[in-house]
């Protein structure tokens, strides 16, 4: 047996047989096999385009079914490549002067394509090469049957293990009801891994090295919990495994039993549960588990993973997308929060001995206004079409909220003169992350509509732990004393302005600390959606009266 330790992206327990899913078959065809009849080759090669046309049709629907515009986008991308008149000319010219079959003359124009777009200045441009690659696979598969691509076995046992799964990938395996997948490269914010979690995918990434050729055919088990994978496992640990398996499965089908249900204690104390969201296929699970709203709705992923700023359009389609997909249930779209560990190269951020505290965040945007009315022009706009608020992030003095709500008005006044339609009262409220948000926390609470604690900055900034340093990583303590007695400190500071009060960083999703939330009166706890249904259960067992005053007096 051999264990690999990786990086787990989504939980669960799976077992099955590993299958490599090789992207490196494309290079046999470097090889020119001679033909004598170029008409035959080029009209191959058209037919096969033909079949990639309709592959990706029925793609783009699923994906835009399934997970939204923004993931079905990418094979309208790949659609636009096919039709690209250079790239078949490419493909034709070298069939006929080359007398060249179809298979290598589209991975001559593949190469060539590739290695062009790949010596660009432009990190996006320099992505589209692995487009044009994908895309070029896709033509040859429907002229061939290439070994070892086609998943054609008893595809609901299949483990995938390959190098690294592009977003596109990871769909079209998906609909062939693979179980897992592990791959050797990968992180964790990738596309492809916030795709497994929306799909619920139990995976594991970043294996490296211990990922080894000769373990295809091998029995695995994913253990999505622990970040391990068990390369033909020795009896003793299947049986483990089987039985923590069981258990978790019992876990999940009783957490099911709570869809539907309300979150109020046995002594009726009501919270929300909300989600917290960073893209839009996200929205399918929000949905599933019946959240309360969207908590957190991160909208610096739109941000990212792009060469320049995304417009007002772009911005306003998706913040409506959301909105109307959550009918009438809230959506609190948190405007840009950049720098730091979110960098984007086209924000020309310069290099910061401590980003954390320097340039991010409402800093930047109070900065470079015109970024920032673009937001917020887009958000107004999404707030004809369902409950959307507004939440600011790292917040640390009044005047801030001073300007903010200033740049506010003259979006509204703008719209207002352009007869566009937004919701005049929209809520707005602020992340209270900063030690400085805390200890002002009843002068803010007069000028917003409610309060998002988001502990993941809080503790990093009130502890002084970098929440990125692994060396220190094990003083990251939101449990800290420090902590809860801010956390109450904003609690009542809110509760006598009569504002809302939520949390939304990770300890939100915490079960050992749901008692305390609720002793301190907190009205929304907001989370990555498949926690929901087990803070129910948790919330629905808890009596607050009962440990209220003991929990309090020991804060
Ligand atoms: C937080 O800081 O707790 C939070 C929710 O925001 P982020 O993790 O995006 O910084
Ligand atoms: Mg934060």
């Amino acid at each position: 047996m051999n264990v690999l330790k990786g990086v787990a992206v989504y939980r669960g327990i799976v077992f099955g047989k590993l299958k490599a899913y090789r992207k490196d078959y494309f290079d046999m065809y470097s090889d020119k096999v001679f033909s004598g009849n170029s008409e035959f080759e080029i009209s191959k090669f058209e037919n096969a385009k033909k079949d990639a046309m309709e592959q990706l049709d029925g793609l783009y629907e699923s994906a835009l079914k399934d997970l939204g515009e923004e993931h079905a986008m990418i094979f309208g991308v790949h659609k636009m490549i096919i039709e690209d008149y250079e790239y078949s000319e490419s493909v034709a010219g070298i069939i006929k002067k080359e007398h060249a079959n179809a298979e290598y003359a589209v991975w001559l124009t593949s190469r060539r394509f590739e290695h062009k777009f790949e010596t660009m200045d432009n990190e996006y441009m320099q992505q589209r090469a692995s487009d044009i690659r994908d895309i070029s696979r896709r033509i040859i598969n429907c002229m061939s049957n290439p070994p070892g691509d086609k998943i054609n076995e008893d595809k609901k046992s299949l483990i995938i293990g390959c190098d690294d799964l592009s977003p596109s990938d990871l769909l079209e395996l998906n609909s062939n009801y693979i179980k897992g997948f592990i791959t050797m490269l990968g992180s964790k914010n990738s596309h492809t891994s916030i795709l497994a979690k929306s799909m619920k995918i139990p995976s594991i990434i970043s294996l490296g090295e211990q990922l080894k050729p000769e373990f295809e055919g091998c029995d695995v088990i994913i253990d999505g919990f622990a970040g391990a994978v068990y390369v033909s496992p020795d009896s003793a640990t299947i049986r483990r495994l089987k039985k923590k398996k069981e258990l978790c499965d019992k876990q999940e089908e009783l957490l099911s039993s709570f869809k539907g249900k309300e979150n109020v204690s046995l002594d009726g104390q009501e919270v929300q549960l909300s989600a917290n969201v960073s893209h839009i296929a996200d929205i399918k699970v929000v949905k599933d588990v019946d959240a309360n709203g969207i908590g957190l709705f991160r909208s610096e992923f739109i941000f990212m993973g792009r060469h320049n700023y995304p417009t007002e359009e772009e911005q306003f389609r998706i913040y409506k997308s959301v909105a109307s997909k959550m009918d009438g249930k809230h959506v609190t779209i948190r405007t840009l929060d950049v720098g730091a560990d979110k960098q984007m190269d086209y924000f020309d951020i310069p290099k910061e001995a401590n980003p954390a505290m320097g340039y991010r965040g409402i800093r930047i945007c109070l900065d470079r206004p015109n970024i920032f009315k673009t937001q917020l022009r887009a958000i107004l706009r999404a707030s004809a079409y369902g409950n959307v608020e507004i939440l600011f992030p790292m917040i640390s003095s009044l005047d801030e909220i001073i300007r903010i709500k200033k740049i506010l008005n003259e979006c509204k006044s703008e719209l207002r003169c352009q007869k566009l339609d937004f919701n005049d009262d929209i809520k707005i409220g602020i992340m209270i992350e900063t030690p400085a948000a805390v200890m002002i926390s009843d002068i803010l609470a007069k000028e917003v509509d409610f309060f998002s604690i988001g502990t993941n900055d809080l503790v990093q900034y009130s502890l002084a732990v970098d929440r990125q340093n692994d060396k220190v990583n094990f003083m990251f303590n939101p449990q800290h004393r420090a902590i809860l007695r801010m956390i109450k400190m904003v609690c009542d500071n809110a509760k006598l302005a009569g504002i809302r009060v939520g949390i939304c960083g990770e300890i939100a999703a915490d079960e050992n600390m749901t008692e305390i939330f609720l002793s301190l009166g907190v009205n929304e706890l907001s989370m990555s959606a498949p926690f929901i249904l087990g803070i129910r259960k948790k919330v629905r067992e808890t009596n607050v009266s009962l440990i209220r005053d003991q929990i309090v007096s020991k804060l």
